[in-house]
């Protein structure tokens, strides 16, 4: 083997990149993975568990809300929750969809669209973590297309009655309140619901084969009613959700290449201590061409993603380049853990290796927050001024 090697970081050149809180967060963040959550990770995904007695070290790490200012949340720059997103996928994307959510989703609908009072009764609890969130937009029928959503509200003197289905929902068996979308005379709203509102149930999704470690569920509103209170004052129609869901594919797009980055890490370890036919495997050119592609497009995707990264914080990054961003990653990275897999042999879908439980939850972050096809279509958009949905 030659002496004069580089890693994947060295590769990428990410040193001289990043300022010194930016290197702290992801230092920080990487040993919590390292010893916090490497080491049950391959049996909470087995069992199908989430592990939740790891929310308040997230929260103690100021992850909850990490890129939002005020109300207890630590105000991070788009680059360092990035780099967070990154370290967490590293280990599984459930871990890092459970931020995404309470952070991008959730506490973002509640600080952008939610009046002072809602900010100061929940922003601080869900950021320590006592409080957990999820976001109802997908339906049964409606995924790709939220806008034909089916769940009403309805006005009752003072109150909203809230009735339909939400489906797919992350976090929705353990959340105390959920970000509930749905349509009222006037258009789309959205809704604090607490989930011990009378006529709220969330549902198990049996059978998951993809995001095990992560919670996903049903809700169901069967005329839940909630006070004008409850109701985000700020947002009027389909691009309120929408503009929770740009603000948190950013860090889907960050994660995903963290997952890719593992895979690459662990195959390379492999490849270098496995000998067939009286050599290391990566002394093989068909190997050595599997490593140098997934180096090359990780490497790639990386410098993209501090690029738009620095673009989001000087509030230039267009939702066209958040679309070609998670496409992108989340192409890229699907497509890196699947030929990492391989170079793994019959070990490749082993749970030990990780690599195949990395496969298995990239299929899911190709397809939420915006599927592949429709990020296409996105991209189309902005390109041509023709929408092609
Ligand atoms: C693990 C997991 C967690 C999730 N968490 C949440 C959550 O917290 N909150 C939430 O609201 N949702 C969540 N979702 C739902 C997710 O956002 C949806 O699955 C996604 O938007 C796609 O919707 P769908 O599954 O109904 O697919 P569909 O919209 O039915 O699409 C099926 C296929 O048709 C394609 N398609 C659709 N329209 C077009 C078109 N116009 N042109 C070309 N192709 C098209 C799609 O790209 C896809 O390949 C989650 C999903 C998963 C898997």
């Amino acid at each position: 083997m030659a002496t004069d090697t580089l890693d994947i970081e060295q590769l990428i050149g990410w040193d001289g990149l990043f300022h010194d809180e930016e290197r702290l967060v992801r230092a920080n963040v990487r040993r919590f993975v390292k010893e916090r959550c490497m080491p049950r990770i391959v049996a909470d995904y087995e069992a199908g568990r989430f592990p939740l007695e790891l929310v308040p070290e997230l929260a103690r790490l100021g992850l909850l809300g990490a890129n939002l200012e005020g109300y207890g949340c630590a105000g991070m720059g788009a680059l360092a929750y990035g780099l967070a997103c990154h370290e967490l996928e590293a280990c599984d994307s459930g871990l890092r969809s459970f931020v995404s959510v309470q952070t991008s989703l959730a506490m973002y609908a509640i600080h952008r669209f939610g009046s002072e009072a809602q900010k100061t009764r929940w922003l601080p609890e869900m950021a320590a973590g006592r409080a957990l969130g999820c976001f109802g937009l997908t339906e049964p029928g409606h995924g790709s297309d939220p806008g034909g959503m089916e769940t009403r509200a309805e006005r009752d003197g003072g109150d909203w009655v809230l009735t339909g289905r939400k489906l797919w929902i992350t976090n929705a068996q353990i959340a105390h309140l959920a970000i509930v979308w749905a349509r009222a005379k006037d258009g789309i709203r959205g809704f604090i619901v607490e989930r011990d509102r009378r006529g709220f149930a969330a549902e198990d999704i049996p059978h998951k084969l993809s995001m095990r470690a992560s919670v996903t569920g049903g809700l169901v509103l069967d005329g839940v009613r909630v006070p004008e209170g409850n109701r985000l004052p700020e947002a009027a129609g389909l691009k309120a959700p929408l503009a929770c869901l740009d603000n948190a594919r950013f860090g889907v797009a960050w994660g995903v290449l963290g997952a890719a980055q593992a895979c690459f890490e662990i195959a390379l370890k492999y490849a270098c201590e496995r000998e067939q036919f009286g050599t290391p495997i990566a002394a093989k050119q068909l190997v050595q061409l599997e490593l140098a592609d997934v180096a090359s497009e990780v490497v790639k995707a990386s410098l993209l993603s501090v690029h738009y990264a620095r673009l989001k914080e000087a509030g230039r990054l267009h939702a066209a380049q958040t679309s070609l961003l998670k496409r992108n990653n989340c192409r890229i990275a699907l497509e890196a853990a699947r030929r990492c897999r391989a170079v793994l042999g019959a070990n490749g879908v082993a749970g030990d290796f990780h690599v195949l439980r990395h496969a298995a939850n990239l299929e899911s972050t190709f397809t939420y927050e915006g599927t592949d096809q429709i990020h296409t279509l996105a991209i189309g958009r902005a390109l041509t001024g023709s929408a092609a949905f």
